[in-house]
């Protein structure tokens, strides 16, 4: 006979990314009483059935009708397995708990155990021939549906068979390989999802950038020459936004730029002009896009470098702005850098495809276009520039997916679709906001950075602030020079005129003494 000592007690128990979970013990027991886990403090999240709420001995968690997915252990005290598997299946009850607290919002699963020696009704119910015997269920359904011992499914399996859902990207974000999966397996399946195909370096965009860009120069006449006026305006126009743009680096670009702006009027003459201008700068040691545009397919790349000259020089005129602190004249605000865009794209961008869809989505103020880009002076709208331009070329992404999957006759989950979306969650975790399924601006533009301008200072302090985002902390928001200043004036105004006050006043006094 087991003897069961019995006394009330509030634990607080195992804590869970910060937050502490408080769970009442009814019962504390020893082993000797026939139980293993219950009322003791390093249970949790282990529900031990004591027996107490149901009249007929048999629990709900096993023969209601509204249950949710969950896992029961059926055991006996006395048995050495049983006492050695204990701290496992905690310790594995813990691991999933956290992992579907972290990765399946609002979805759970939940973990008994059933002492046999106390409850063998129920054991025998279910045919409990050795122990210890670990079940998942099926909500709503009193058989089981997977055997969990020996083997324990890693926590995602387990979510997956139990309906619970997680999304591709983060259970890889957790590094999760399916146990049936080798690794070979993952990285092949990593790739055909693009997200590995070829890492791109940072060396790789610019040397990319700096190739569309030549590429473009070299391919601007449609014609003998000389341009047309409207092409040679916006020619100059895309030209002299670049200087602005480009990072300084990129000396490439800069020398081409500068030489054909010194001789404009010779250059929009004729091709042969123009070409006599780039050819006097030596060719790229290395002529051909990086792997992670080319795909391995030699003549590709030219409209991935595109997008990368556009990103850099969307995050450049940001730059560029906030440096004309002296002469605001000088800077280019969201609304003017959007339209020589459009204008270069409009008279220079060769694949006509790409060129009617992105005028038509431009000029019919798509992604807000027309609310967001303004001509005003301020950071926060000279950023939209940039994320207008990143969330135009998500849209490109998703279109071309979608026009994939409709020649293939298929139908895109809304899981496909978000991986046309960049940064994948792995790329980076703190651009999304997982309540809503939205980017998080202030985090997408320090990516932005991150990806598409030299490695600065201010570059390497965001590396840290996403690091920190990691941890589940908000991007900080971002201030500019300017915006400190002013603050910093506001401030001495202030303090000045308070001072100002108090003299005033004493004076006064003394005056009212002396009189
Ligand atoms: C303005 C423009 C419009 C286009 N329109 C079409 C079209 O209508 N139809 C068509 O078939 N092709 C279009 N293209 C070509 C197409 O977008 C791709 O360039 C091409 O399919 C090659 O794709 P990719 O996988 O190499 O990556 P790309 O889409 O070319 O992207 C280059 C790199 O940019 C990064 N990147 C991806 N998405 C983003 C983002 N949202 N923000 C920042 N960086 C990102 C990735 O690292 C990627 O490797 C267009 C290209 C441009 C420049």
């Amino acid at each position: 006979m087991f003897l069961l000592i019995t006394f009330y007690s509030s634990v607080t128990v195992a804590r869970f990314g910060g937050m502490s979970q408080q769970i009442k013990a009814e019962k504390i027991s020893t082993p000797e009483s026939g139980y293993l886990y219950l009322g003791t403090t390093d249970s949790y999240p282990i529900i031990d059935y004591d027996g107490n709420h149901e009249a007929s001995g048999r629990p709900d968690f096993l023969y209601g009708p509204d249950t949710g997915p969950r896992v029961v252990e059926f055991y006996a005290p006395w048995c050495p397995h049983c006492k050695k598997m204990r701290p496992h299946y905690i310790a594995y009850a813990q691991r999933v708990t956290k992992l579907v607290n972290e990765t399946a919002q609002g979805q759970e699963i939940k973990f008994y155990a059933i002492s046999c020696v106390v409850h063998s009704m129920i054991c025998k119910d279910y045919k409990i021939a050795g122990y210890p015997r670990i079940f998942a269920f099926l909500p709503g359904q009193q058989t089981p549906a997977i055997d969990l011992f020996p083997k324990m499914p890693h926590p995602f399996e387990l979510m997956d068979k139990l309906g619970l859902y997680v999304d591709e990207d983060t259970k890889l974000r957790n590094n999760y390989v399916p146990e049936s999966e080798s690794l070979a397996d993952r990285v092949v399946s990593l790739m055909i999802r693009g997200e590995m195909s070829h890492p791109r370096s940072k060396r790789d965009t610019f040397h990319d950038a700096v190739l569309s860009f030549n590429f473009s120069m070299r391919n601007l006449f449609t014609t003998h020459g000389p341009l047309p006026d409207d092409a040679s305006k916006t020619l100059h126009q895309w030209l002299s936004f670049l200087r602005k743009a480009i990072p300084r680096q990129l000396v490439e670009i800069h020398r081409v730029i500068d030489s054909v702006l010194k001789d404009f009027d010779s250059a929009i003459k004729s091709e042969e002009n123009m070409l006599a201008i780039l050819d006097q700068f030596p060719k790229p040691l290395q002529s051909e896009w990086s792997k992670s545009c080319t795909k391995g397919q030699s003549e590709m790349g030219y409209t991935c470098g595109l997008w990368e000259l556009f990103h850099i020089a969307s995050i450049g005129i940001v730059e560029w702005n906030s440096n004309t602190r002296e002469d605001r004249s000088k800077a280019v605000s969201a609304v003017d850098a959007g339209n020589v865009l459009r204008d270069f794209i409009a008279h220079f961008f060769g694949c006509d495809e790409c060129r009617t869809n992105f005028l038509k989505a431009f000029d019919s103020c798509e992604l807000d276009r027309c609310n967001r880009l303004r001509p005003t002076m301020i950071t926060r709208d000279w950023n939209e520039f940039p994320l207008w331009l990143f969330e135009m070329h998500n849209a490109v992404n998703l279109r071309l997916m979608r026009e994939q999957a409709n020649e293939e006759k298929r139908t895109l989950t809304e899981e496909d679709e978000r991986r046309t979306q960049w940064p994948t969650r792995l790329e980076c975790p703190g651009c999304y906001n997982n309540t809503v399924a939205s980017f998080i601006k202030e985090a997408v533009l320090q990516h932005l950075r991150i990806e598409y301008w030299p490695d600065d200072q201010i570059t390497q302090e965001y590396r840290k602030r996403l690091g920190e985002t990691l941890d589940g902390r908000q991007p900080h928001i971002i201030f500019s020079a300017i915006e400190l200043f002013c603050g910093l004036l506001a401030l001495a105004l202030l303090l000045g005129y308070l001072l100002r006050k108090s003299l005033l006043r004493r004076r006064r006094n003394l005056n009212l003494k002396a009189n």
